[in-house]
């Protein structure tokens, strides 16, 4: 019988649509499988389902019947795409099943930013009623928020930005002008003059070899010091040796972080002593809605793939 090795935690959503198919095994994981467990597991498995769990090359040759990796969220920086191209295999990822829960969180960091939420808590319970004249906090009406990739997320935190009246730019050289026109954003073509004018960046485009350190020394320097930065996408997005000394030396004003170069962030990093930094631990997308809906997706294209009726709007193109 067809096999589906799970490689991550799956919830109970997901585990109904794989369950409800008595022509299916499911072969799960219950702690994230190491390379060498996941070798071994792999031999009969006709589809893996995975979160983040590095799925090598060697894991991806060692499937012998192996029909698609389906990713359970829509990054897919943890497969190894040129395996998967040699052996023709399909990666499937799960669209818009979370673009607007990880566009609720960018925006509560934009708001928890602007509002000051945490020094506002903090000197509240410390008893320093005062502290409502600091005038730290800012409107989000009339700022000016910059996205910098506009697929699924960048346009579902444009409609919620719009609509606390922020003005929207993006840049994103991909997308045609008939988009922009829709979500009412203003393309930039160049990526400093978007910087220069922004009261806060937010990141959303993949981790892939031209993003890396897109926002780098020369990016934040041409920011506003007044400036916030967020990134919900993935570390290594935004240069993050050169975040922790702009922050630092106050060449911005404040960043709201859920993805890191090493996650979990090691205790003793330097974003965790900065007091002008909202983290969160990569879960932009954990909602309880959000994560049951990625896993159903995922569950289905298993099931899918296994019956030969992928859809290709869920798979990624690999063509190297
Ligand atoms: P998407 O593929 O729909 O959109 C990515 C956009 O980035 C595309 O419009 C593309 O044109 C643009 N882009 C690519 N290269 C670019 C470049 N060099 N400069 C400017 N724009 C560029 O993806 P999405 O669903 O919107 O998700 C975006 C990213 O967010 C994902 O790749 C993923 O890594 C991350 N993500 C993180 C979480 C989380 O839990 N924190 C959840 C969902 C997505």
């Amino acid at each position: 019988m067809p096999t589906v090795l799970v490689t991550d935690e799956i919830r109970q959503a997901g585990l109904d649509v794989l369950t409800q198919r008595n022509d299916v095994v499911i072969d799960r994981c219950w702690n994230r499988g190491s390379e060498a467990d996941l070798i071994d597991r792999v031999v009969n498995a006709d589809a893996i389902l995975v979160g983040t769990t590095p799925i090598t090359g060697r894991i991806i040759e060692a499937g012998r019947v192996l029909k698609v990796i389906s990713r359970r969220g829509v990054g897919y920086d943890n497969i190894d795409l040129a395996a998967l191209r040699r052996r023709k295999i399909p990666l499937t990822i799960i669209g818009s099943a979370n673009a607007s829960t990880v566009a609720e969180h960018t925006l509560s960091f934009i708001l928890a930013l602007a509002k000051q939420t945490i020094a506002y808590d903090r000197a509240t319970r410390a008893g320093n009623w005062r502290f409502r004249d600091s005038l730290l906090a800012l409107d989000l009406f009339g700022k000016t928020l910059l996205l910098v990739g506009f697929g699924r997320v960048g346009r579902a935190v444009a409609v919620r930005a719009s609509a606390f009246g922020m003005r929207v730019v993006v840049y994103d050289p991909f997308v045609s002008e008939k988009v922009f026109g829709e979500f009412r954003a203003e393309p930039v073509i160049n990526l400093l003059d978007g910087l220069a004018i922004c009261d806060f960046l937010s990141v959303h485009v993949p981790l892939i070899q031209q993003t890396a350190g897109l926002i780098g020394r020369r990016e934040l320097a041409a920011m506003k010091q007044t400036a916030f930065i967020i990134s919900t996408s993935r570390g290594g997005v935004v240069d993050e040796d050169e975040l922790v000394n702009a922050l630092r030396m106050g060449l911005i004003r404040g960043a709201g972080l859920d993805v890191f170069n090493q996650e979990p962030l090691p205790p003793n990093h330097p974003l965790m002593a900065l007091e002008n930094v909202i983290l969160s631990p990569h879960a932009a997308a954990l909602t309880r809605e959000c994560a049951e809906r990625m896993d159903e997706v995922a569950a289905r294209n298993c099931l899918d793939a296994i019956d030969g009726k992928l859809d290709p709007a869920l798979v990624v193109p690999n063509e190297g």
